[in-house]
């Protein structure tokens, strides 16, 4: 990671800060300049069918839109990629393609290739095989459902790990597929590597118990509803679950999960949808319910104007607001200039809070995107400060079986393995019983490859690839069984 970057002396010298800031000005990149689009009109950049139908969903449409602009050797790269390394499939909407590479001019064959590799969205929307790690390219404690989040559910897809929220999961598909998701293993098309779990019940089976769910269980005031991505579901289908979650006495908070503002906004500016939304709007501010959009951007390229479009129209219908929960990632964002430019883009440009950013969770090959949690404390020391306090965002742990934790909260901190230690205070929804869950303490694990000597060894020496595949396999099993015992 790179907490200086090479012109901060001369920064320091110019504008008297580590961080100079500028105002923002929003830019939508020319997408006329791949080949593939030359021909491609505003309108049909406008239309969310369009963005849709055009999507680079495999190495043949990304050859057939980049040309030879891009080298052979970077088509290959992803091709081994995705065969032996991808946990989710490959799906790139146009608006997110055209933020790759903005400032680059073709100049002829092989001219957008070291560009395209060192492009922070690319890094972690197109995955190739030379990004990761051939050291330890999975921790030995990486699960493919490294939150245990199925565990948790009370109803199939109804995650309750918290006291007072629940996670409800509505659908396992989005209009994009980052290749970090913490959700890989229910979330996206099976790849070669991952067959992904599937959801037992049917949707409105499912719905139906959820809501359920929410009625006998007055401790739950907020339900975060996500997939997936609420904008690959049908807007009248959408509509009415939130109507009838707000219909559920005890419910104050609902937020709406959606990556697809940043890389699809199209989607939220069609009529139907805004209209939509101000129904929803309407009912909650009667009922006194906030509700809000959670969105995803790691980086400050991805926030264009119509990005900006799409969240005002948002902010129109009279919901709360629109935050961002970023994922904390090598080679796209774990600078602090890079994390304070995203979190002005975001204020300054697009009026979306800057809230959290997720260190990026122990799934299988996420290694070569990991931080650890002393780098990602100093991160949040140096992006301190220059928002305002209430946009400051918190970098946050999510630490198996405990939830979210601010990076500085932890209780012990063995730097040579890399092992932080965190305590709770709650119990989730599975450990009711356990006496001991508020004494014990829970691990997390920083990337091996950024330990000391001392750590890499003792790490080489206990922590077999072998063992842990297995033991990520057998929990996935487990998992699969606990879900389809909660469904029937
Ligand atoms: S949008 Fe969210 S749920 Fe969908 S692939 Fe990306 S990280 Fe996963």
């Amino acid at each position: 990671m790179t907490i200086h970057t090479a012109h901060d002396s001369v920064i320091r010298e110019a504008a008297g800060q580590p961080y100079p800031y500028r105002a923002t000005e929003l830019v939508e990149p020319d997408w006329t300049r791949f080949p593939g689009w030359r021909d491609v009109t505003a309108a049909e950049w406008a239309s969310v069918q369009w963005q849709r139908a055009h999507c680079v969903k495999n190495v043949r449409q990304l050859r057939e839109l980049m040309g030879d602009l891009v080298d052979e050797r970077f088509y290959l790269d992803l091709e081994r990629d995705q065969a032996e390394r991808a946990t989710m499939s490959m799906l790139v909407p146009p608006q997110m393609m055209n933020t790759m590479v903005p400032h680059v001019v073709p100049g002829g064959p092989g001219s957008l290739t070291e560009a395209l590799y060192a492009d922070p969205i690319r890094h972690y929307m197109i995955p190739v095989f030379s990004d990761r790690r051939t050291d330890w390219s999975s921790h030995p404690h990486a699960t493919r459902d490294s939150l245990h989040e199925h565990d948790m559910w009370v109803a199939e897809g109804l995650t309750h790990r918290y006291p007072t929220k629940v996670l409800a999961e509505l659908l396992p598909t989005c209009p994009q597929y980052c290749g970090h998701c913490t959700r890989m293993d229910l979330v996206g098309n099976s790849t070669p590597v991952i067959e992904k779990l599937k959801f037992a019940g049917k949707p409105n089976d499912r719905i139906g118990d959820m809501i359920s769910y929410l009625q006998r269980t007055p401790s739950v005031r907020d339900v975060v509803v996500s997939g997936g991505d609420v904008a690959n579901m049908p807007w009248a289908r959408l509509e009415d679950f939130l109507m009838r979650v707000l219909e559920v006495e005890n419910i104050r908070d609902i937020r709406l999960a959606t990556k697809a503002l940043i890389g699809l906004p199209q989607h939220w500016l069609q009529d139907d949808v805004r209209a939509g939304m101000e129904r929803v709007a309407t009912v909650a501010r009667r009922r006194g319910v906030s509700v809000a959009i959670h969105t995803h951007t790691n980086h400050a390229n991805s926030v264009t104007p119509i990005v900006a479009e799409a969240t005002r129209a948002m902010l129109d219908t009279g919901i709360r607001d629109v935050r961002n929960q970023g994922v904390l990632l090598n080679g796209v964002n774990a600078d602090p200039h890079a994390l304070l430019d995203l979190c002005f883009a975001l204020l300054d440009g697009a009026q979306i809070m800057p809230y959290y950013f997720y260190m990026c969770d122990m799934i299988p090959y996420s290694e070569h995107w990991r931080v650890s949690v002393a780098d990602a404390q100093r991160l949040q020391h140096h992006v301190m400060g220059y928002l305002p306090g209430f946009a400051t965002p918190r970098i946050v742990c999510d630490v198996p079986f405990v939830g979210k934790r601010w990076v500085h909260q932890l209780a012990d901190y063995d730097h040579e393995r890399g092992i932080s230690y965190w305590t709770k205070n709650y119990r989730t929804s599975i450990e009711a019983a356990d006496t001991e869950a508020l004494e014990r303490t829970y691990e997390y694990y920083d990337p091996i490859h950024t330990l000391p000597a001392a750590g890499q060894q003792w790490w080489a020496e206990h922590g077999r690839l072998d063992e842990s595949a297995l033991k990520a396999a057998e929990m996935a099993e487990a998992s699969r069984r606990t879900a389809a015992l909660q469904a029937y």
